[in-house]
């Protein structure tokens, strides 16, 4: 189909579009000289008026075909202005030959003609036009002189070439002055759209009606909208609820200061969401001024607003790494504070309770000291995306320790969970439950299957605190007493715990100088062989008298000398001292007996076990067979190469092993199966409840089977009864040690024990 314009050429179109109206006033011209014609005012013959009529159709449709094809764009100046205005000048000037009287005023309509050059020619053209003009005006006089004098009028005539002759070239100054102002400011327009169409901040002027005058096209990729569209909006549509009101404010807050003539730079930088047209939003930083007119009076206010999503995830990804723990993800200390002192405020303005439970992995210094700390790392990473699945919505949990702040006593091994809404202490209890489950379910650490357990802490708002350092602080006494009553259980907070933990602190401050004051001696507690009815061994146990506090426990002692480190020159001490008194009984004709030495994960993997171990033999002079070391079945839950490296060096110097409290760490046959031990020492705990405990029973048959297929002594430890006695003896256990045949007694006393019974036998 025809059409008169050419798609998408905008430009083309424009030109089109004016030559039309240049051909509607040629028509026009046309009409009004067949209308003269009819009228009789005319003087030209009816052959020169068809002629011309059709010559100027001809003309015009010539410079249509020239613009519907496009031929004009290979000329200087496409819109064909200079042609189009000679066309028209010789034109008016067939025109004025015939005009007579109306001369002047035909001349006059060429006057306006002209003008229309005026915003179009440059100024060399518009000379070149204007001497043409004057030319064509002259022959046209000339002609008339020639061929119709009577019609000249000689005066007016030369007045009309005068008068041409001086206003034409000023025309073309003032056109071509006025052409000039034009391209500049066009000039200026496209480089003002160009940057602002590079410019990714868009520009925006709002009126002091706070309607839009003015967007940049960048609106259009930042928020989808084009230019024209977002004219028609008003700020409401702009930005999202939460910036509007501070939009609207900072807005007014500039008009007002204006108005009562704040002279101080009038500008705001904030950060607003801005809608965009998918109905999503975007943050920007924008930059309110405001714009004055020429007599400085506030016309509106400009706006540059700039996409800050980057940054803004970025603020969000410090903030996010300032207060929380890197590695689990969950809220840090400072976090968890700020946390926990809101629960506390909203708790006390509604009345309610809430419970702060500490959570300490119980074998995590293990993990990190034998498997190392990336494993203890990712065991962490793990118990955290547990603990944050098995929890309710409101609970929050947080890891208030990093693993760089505690150096001696703990690891960065404690979750703090705030169990908010508490209505009924039992729902506690359904979590603590519930977290002692979660974390004892078994993971895969670098391919090895290990389980652990973890002991709980609770301390409940208001009853044990209203502060949160109180409320931590007795968390973490319960979560210790939790530890001391065997682990893998929770405590709740109560006096009671309370003065058993300064009893700790109490204990670690004397630990420090139990040996050198010499508080420390030694027991030895009978092992007797079932077969023979003889000692065949004896074990060393710790004894402490402290000064101050007078008789502590080992299973008191003990975890504090372990967590603090002084179990290494205190188990060297036990291991001397152990070697010289069974040497001192083989001196005195005593029966050969092997003295049995516990040793702490700590000690086994510190770097002189092997020399000090040694060192004992040697200043004893202590057959090492008659040495026998005691390590835990939780030190050798993960197999790593150096473990098995000390363990063998252990037995290349003939120094037996054994592996105590077997059965309470869940190690399997493959488990011990390849380790260089000679000796299984089955926990006290299934000895206690024998012969009627069925399920212990049963246990007790599967380690004694087990022991004999691997061919090691199993020894029942705890025996305390003729029945647990019989039944371990009918089972064809090798060995027992116990109350029932001897309590832990001093050496002497052992001495004694050893020469009558094995004598007697
Ligand atoms: P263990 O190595 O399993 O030692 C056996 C514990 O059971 C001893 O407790 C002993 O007194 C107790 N016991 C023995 N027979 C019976 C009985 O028939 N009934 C009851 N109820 N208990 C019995 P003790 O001496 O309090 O030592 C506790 C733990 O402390 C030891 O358990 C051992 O793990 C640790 N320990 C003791 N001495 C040392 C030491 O020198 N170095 C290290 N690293 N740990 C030690
Ligand atoms: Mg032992
Ligand atoms: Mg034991």
């Amino acid at each position: 189909m025809f059409s008169l314009f050419p798609e998408n050429d905008y430009n083309q179109t424009l030109r089109i579009k004016r030559f039309l109206i240049a051909f509607v006033a040629y028509i026009m011209w046309n009409a009004i000289g067949i209308a003269s014609y009819a009228l009789g005012l005319s003087k030209a013959p009816l052959s020169v008026l068809i002629a011309a009529v059709t010559a100027n159709l001809f003309v015009n449709v010539l410079l249509f075909a020239v613009f519907r094809t496009g031929l004009n764009k290979k000329a200087n100046d496409p819109s064909l202005t200079l042609l189009q205005m000679a066309i028209a000048t010789f034109w008016i000037m067939v025109v004025m030959y015939y005009a007579d009287e109306s001369r002047g005023a035909c001349l006059l309509v060429y006057m306006v003609v002209l003008v229309f050059g005026f915003f179009r020619l440059r100024v060399r053209q518009f000379l070149l036009l204007s001497l043409y003009a004057w030319v064509n005006f002259a022959a046209v006089i000339f002609l008339i002189y020639k061929f119709n004098p009577e019609s000249i009028n000689m005066k007016a005539d030369i007045l009309n070439i005068i008068v041409l002759a001086m206003i034409l070239p000023w025309f073309a100054v003032i056109g071509g002055y006025i052409n000039n102002l034009r391209t500049n400011i066009s000039k200026a327009l496209t480089t003002i759209e160009r940057l602002t169409d590079n410019i990714k901040d868009v520009i925006f002027v709002v009126d002091m009606q706070m309607q839009y005058t003015y967007v940049s096209p960048s609106v259009k990729s930042l928020r989808g909208y084009e230019p024209e569209d977002v004219m028609k909006q008003t700020l409401a549509d702009s930005f999202a609820p939460s910036s509007l009101n501070k939009a609207v404010k900072t807005l007014t807050d500039i008009m007002e200061m204006e108005k009562s003539g704040g002279t101080d730079a009038l500008e705001r930088t904030l950060q607003l969401e801005i809608n965009l047209k998918d109905g999503s939003t975007v943050w920007t930083e924008t930059k309110f001024s405001i714009v004055r007119d020429k007599k400085m009076k506030a016309v509106g206010i400009l706006g540059v607003s700039r996409d800050i999503t980057e940054r803004k995830r970025a603020e969000e990804q410090i903030e996010f790494l300032a207060t929380h723990d890197n590695l689990t993800q969950l809220p840090n200390r400072m976090m968890f504070s700020h946390l926990l002192n809101q629960a506390i405020k909203s708790a006390r303005r509604n009345k309610r309770q809430f419970a702060l439970l500490f959570i300490d992995l119980d074998r995590f210094k293990l993990i990190n000291d034998t498997l190392g700390h990336d494993a203890g790392d990712e065991l962490l990473k793990e118990m955290a995306g547990r603990f944050r699945q098995s929890l309710r919505a409101v609970d929050v949990v947080g890891r208030p320790k990093e693993k760089g702040d505690i150096v001696g006593r703990l690891g960065g091994d404690e979750f703090i969970i705030l169990v908010e809404e508490v209505t009924d202490l039992s729902h506690v209890v359904t979590v603590a439950q519930k977290i002692l489950n979660t974390v004892m379910a078994p993971m895969l650490l670098f391919g090895e299957e290990c389980r652990v357990t973890s002991s709980i802490g609770i301390s409940v708002y208001p009853r044990d605190g209203e502060d949160e350092q109180t409320l931590m602080k007795k968390a973490d006494m319960a979560m210790y007493f939790a530890k001391e009553e065997g682990k893998n259980n929770f405590q709740f907070y109560s006096q009671n715990i309370q003065s058993q933990s300064y009893e700790r602190f109490a204990i670690e401050t004397n630990l420090r100088r139990a040996l050198e004051r010499e508080e420390m001696y030694l027991e030895y507690q009978a092992k007797v062989d079932f077969k023979t009815n003889t000692i065949t061994g004896v074990e060393a146990l710790l004894r402490w008298k402290s000064s101050l506090l007078g008789h502590i426990t080992p299973t008191q002692f003990i975890p504090v000398a372990e967590e603090t480190g002084i179990i290494v020159p205190i188990g060297r001490w036990v291991l001397k001292n152990a070697c010289a008194q069974n040497a001192a009984w083989q001196r005195q004709g005593l029966p050969p007996v092997h003295v049995a030495v516990n040793l702490s994960l700590r000690q086994l993997m510190d770097d002189k076990i092997i020399d000090d171990i040694r060192n004992a033999l040697d200043e004893s002079g202590l057959a090492p067979h008659l040495l026998e070391l005691e390590i835990t079945e939780s030190m050798i839950m993960f197999k790593t190469t150096r473990l098995l490296e000390v363990l063998t060096k252990i037995k290349a110097m003939g120094v037996r092993l054994a592996l105590d409290d077997f059965g309470t760490g869940y190690s399997s046959l493959a488990q011990i199966k390849n380790l260089p031990i000679d000796t299984l020492k089955v926990d006290r705990s299934f000895i206690r409840n024998l012969p009627e405990g069925t399920e212990d029973k049963a246990i007790i048959e599967a380690i004694i089977a087990m022991g004999r297929t691997l061919s090691l002594n199993v020894v029942a430890e705890g025996v305390e009864t003729p029945e647990q006695e019989k039944f371990l003896r009918e089972k064809i256990c090798d060995a027992m040690q116990g109350f029932y045949f001897s309590k832990p007694v001093a050496p002497e006393q052992f001495a004694e024990l050893l020469r009558k019974h094995n004598t007697l036998f």
